[in-house]
């Protein structure tokens, strides 16, 4: 019971599918026979609760966890659970995925016996395949499964995207709609990956779509308009870019949600906001800012300006506002801890951005040391060797 426990608590932190599959709560029943009456509190941003009865024990965590782990860590205390379940497969599925290790994903999915695999150790796989651009394996899959939901359905659309077959990804959200109802969600995942391939026609045909079957789904709309305006950009537009931002937020009356970044240094837990100097060590955290751009202009990086999405006011550079991005402040302000934390965590509200991405790289290999950035979407574990554990999918 208790190593069942000790590894759910490992690997939570891992879980990002378990949410979108759970419907944005963690819950998650194990039965067991075995008495106890502990309950503990997991290092959570809201509430969380571990609530263990004498029969079963309920798992629920609001909100963000704010834990995460090493795959080797999960792995061990993986090996050590003697009878794995469901819940204990589909969480290392789910840790080897997050971490890019899709074959060994696939092989621990395939060992789990066929009446066995729910929705959840589906979408854990097809994640995996995704994130390792594993193409035919993630159609086997698909076509194996026999209930396909519209959560099995969306991240096969997310597995086409990433790997810019966006004429499949379309045929399947077509052939869905004929007989469901349209998901918002589909045409926000295959807009990222349009993105990624700045892909600008398609994206405004996607974006036109999704305004006209969700003219009520605000959120997701403003989502759109600033994955196509970075498109824009991407592409040197950075006027039509901008217009079309603002253009689009105006005619949704909406305004961009600010980006934060927390990082939880010597139990405390720090907000940045971008271009944040309300902390009492601004001036340290800028000059670590400063050392982070000079380093990385030595390794030949070159800031890059399609991540910014505003005007450039007259006493700024690219490099300044690059630099001010909320994530980068939080990596900052953990090198100015003495001793350096051994493993940099941040969590952010919104997705990171390209920039910050590949700089976060990069900053983890000239300081060799691993950094964690749980975005809005999934955890990037940033390596010492400056590979992402996402593979630039993002
Ligand atoms: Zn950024
Ligand atoms: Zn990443």
């Amino acid at each position: 019971m208790n190593r069942v426990l000790d590894f759910l608590v490992n690997v939570f932190g891992f879980s990002d599918n378990f949410r979108m599959a759970l419907n944005k709560d963690y819950e998650v029943e194990i039965s067991d026979d075995s008495e106890a009456t502990a309950s503990k509190e997991f290092p959570v941003f809201e509430t969380s609760k571990l609530l263990i009865s004498k029969k079963k024990m309920f798992i629920k965590v609001k909100k963000e966890v704010g834990k995460s782990g090493s795959i080797d860590q999960a792995r061990d205390v993986y090996k050590s659970v003697s009878n794995p379940n469901i819940i204990t497969n589909t969480s290392m599925i789910n840790a080897y995925g997050l971490n890019g290790m899709g074959v060994e994903a696939i092989n621990l999915y395939r060992e789990i016996p066929i009446d066995e695999r729910n929705e959840v150790s589906q979408i854990c796989v097809l994640n995996a395949c995704s994130h390792s651009g594993l193409l035919d394996e993630a159609w086997n899959i698909y076509n194996e499964i026999n209930i396909k939901t519209e959560k099995i359905i969306t991240i096969m659309v997310d597995c086409l995207s990433r790997l810019f077959v966006f004429d499949e990804a379309q045929n399947l959200i077509d052939s869905y709609e004929k007989s469901h109802r349209p998901s918002v969600v589909m045409y926000i995942t295959m807009l990222s990956g349009l993105r990624n391939h700045r892909n600008i026609d398609l994206s405004e045909k996607v974006y036109h779509r999704m305004k006209s079957i969700f003219p009520t789904e605000k959120d997701s709309l403003v989502s759109g308009a600033i994955l196509l305006a970075n498109i824009y950009s991407s592409l040197g537009e950075h006027q039509q870019g901008r217009n079309f931002r603002s253009n689009q937020l105006r005619e949704l009356k909406q305004k961009v949600k600010i980006g934060l970044s927390w990082t939880e240094v010597n139990d405390e837990l720090v907000q940045f906001k971008a271009h944040d100097r309300s902390h009492p060590r601004s001036s340290e955290i800028y000059a670590e800012l400063d050392r982070f751009a000079a380093e990385l202009i030595a390794h030949g990086y070159k800031f890059d300006s399609s991540w910014i999405t505003r005007p450039i006011r007259e006493y700024e550079t690219i490099q300044s506002v690059l630099c001010g991005h909320s994530e980068k402040l939080a990596i900052a302000y953990n090198f100015i801890q003495r001793p350096i934390p051994s493993i940099i965590q941040v969590t952010k509200n919104l997705r990171i951005c390209g920039d910050c991405h590949a700089a976060t790289k990069l900053i983890a290999k000239i300081r060799q040391r691993d950094i964690i950035v749980r975005d809005a979407h999934r955890i990037h574990h940033f390596h010492s060797n400056g590979k992402c554990s996402c593979q630039d999918h993002f």
